[in-house]
């Protein structure tokens, strides 16, 4: 009963929040429809370019550059379930400005986000 338990609290803490864990999705072409939470990884044997929906809810598309030697660039790790780490955070210099790390398939916004607004 007490291992039921447990393993059952294991599944929430893993799955926790609720459908706000990224996927990775690896692609030869640039998408035509990105999903939400959904880490597009574009490229047959070298991955160029990283897109996403934006995740403040403005649904404008982020591209991230993965090729070397342009800048500027980030990386994107993928753990074994397929949840995404990009590195550096992302800081959008247009539209919603928003500023966030994911990391684990999780978004972590950077505390001074509105500040950018004042
Ligand atoms: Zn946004």
């Amino acid at each position: 009963m007490l291992k039921k338990l447990k393993t059952f609290l294991g599944r929430v803490r893993d799955s926790w929040p609720p459908g706000r864990r990224w996927k990775t999705m690896r692609i030869a072409e640039e998408p035509e429809a990105l999903l939400p939470n959904v880490l597009y990884l574009v490229g047959e044997q070298e991955k160029w370019v990283a897109v996403f929906t934006c995740p403040c809810g403005c649904q404008k598309p982020v591209w991230l550059n993965l090729l070397r030697g342009h800048r500027p660039r980030w990386s994107v790790s993928v753990s074994a379930k397929g949840l995404p780490t990009v590195s550096p955070s992302v800081n959008r210099q247009v539209g919603c400005r928003s500023h966030f790390f994911l990391r684990s398939g999780r978004i972590v916004w950077c505390k001074h986000r509105r500040r950018l607004w004042f």
